[in-house]
């Protein structure tokens, strides 16, 4: 089912969540783990995220070094089949333009089409670790909206090949990613929503939000782009802090504020223990504000680690 079903049919808020694939040479049981404990809280919908090849530097016995692409965490679309057949959830494959061709976009399209999914997460994708700046494959997408373009495109029969003349059409619910403190390449709010309304005008249906610790950003956010014109549902994306480095971690990585009560509680704490038990409050409190102002969905950031997730959401559910 669509996420934007999920979202028409429910009679509250609904609860969705993000997982990684297991990094390659592991278990798929590792994965299993960290959905397993969330799965009595019915999600309506689980996201996996994809992992385009990073490089890396491996040593020759001639002392040089050669660069290797390397795709530490693959298995996105088999990984979305898998779940849906062990738990019976619907589930969102992350595609992303980086490292693809337009070709092999249309290539996992049809087949997450033959696997059944009706859901697909457009990005972009962030540059190559190391590369300061987002470089498009040839012939592959620089942004998401001509991502989004593609896909809609092809829900409606039209593929790349023009001499296929009567396509059978996918029919993908689309979503795409927002940011309430603005993307990080934007150079201002207004920018950054123009070119996320240009998403929703090439075919997104909804939108999930970088995660935030402040409700009000969310609020803010919500209100400008109706503002602006993007009437689509904006699903607010939560990460609870659970240990000393995310303090860190996090805004450098995403790019956003721990806001000062947050930081004031997290500067009293001496392990990882009391920032999970702090940064699970917070995530009660925040959860809880959005169910009350009517949020469509809460989605959760797992990263692999579910005790925290399961914790808030037996509280504020
Ligand atoms: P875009 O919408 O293309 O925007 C990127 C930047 O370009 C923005 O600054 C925007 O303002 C600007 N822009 C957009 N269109 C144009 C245009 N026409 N001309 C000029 N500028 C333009 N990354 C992964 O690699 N794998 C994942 O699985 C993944 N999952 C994610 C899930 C969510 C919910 C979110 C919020 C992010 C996720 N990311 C993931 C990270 C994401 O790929 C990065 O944030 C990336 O830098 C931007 O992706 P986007 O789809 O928002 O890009």
């Amino acid at each position: 089912m669509k996420v934007t079903d999920h979202l028409k049919n429910a009679k509250g808020t609904i609860f969705s969540f993000e997982v990684l694939p297991s990094l390659k040479g592991r278990d798929i049981q590792d994965l299993y783990d960290g959905i397993e404990p969330l799965i009595e809280f019915d999600p309506s919908f689980i996201n996996v995220t994809y992992h385009r090849e990073e490089y890396i530097y491996k040593k020759l016995n001639n002392g040089l070094h050669e660069k290797i692409a390397a795709r530490k965490r693959p298995g996105t679309v088999s990984i979305c089949a898998a779940i849906k057949n062990k738990y019976r959830v619907d589930t969102v494959p992350h595609l992303i333009c980086g490292g693809f061709s337009r070709d092999e976009t249309e290539i996992a399209l049809i087949d997450m089409q033959y696997l059944g999914m009706d859901n697909v997460l457009a990005l972009r994708g962030d540059p190559v670790k190391g590369e300061g700046t987002f470089v498009p494959d040839r012939d592959g997408h620089a942004n998401a909206s001509t991502l989004v373009k593609q896909i809609s495109e092809m829900n409606h029969g039209r593929y790349l090949d023009d001499e296929i003349v009567e396509g059978i059409p996918t029919d993908f619910c689309i979503g795409v990613a927002g940011y309430p403190e603005k993307h990080f390449e934007a150079q201002n709010l207004k920018t950054d929503l123009k070119f996320l309304k240009e998403k929703v005008d090439a075919g997104a249906d909804y939108i999930v939000t970088q995660l935030f610790f402040d409700n009000n950003k969310y609020f803010e956010y919500v209100e400008a782009c109706r503002k602006a014109g993007i009437t689509v549902p904006i699903i607010p994306g939560l990460k609870p802090i659970t240990t000393l480095k995310h303090i860190t971690f996090l805004p450098k990585t995403f790019h956003i504020d721990i806001p000062e009560a947050l930081a004031d509680e997290l500067e009293k704490c001496k392990n990882n223990q009391q920032v999970m038990e702090v940064g699970i409050e917070w995530g009660i409190q925040q959860t809880k504000e959005l169910i009350k102002a009517g949020a469509p969905c809460i989605h959760f950031y797992t990263m692999g680690k579910s005790e925290a997730v399961k914790r808030i959401m037996k509280a504020a559910f």
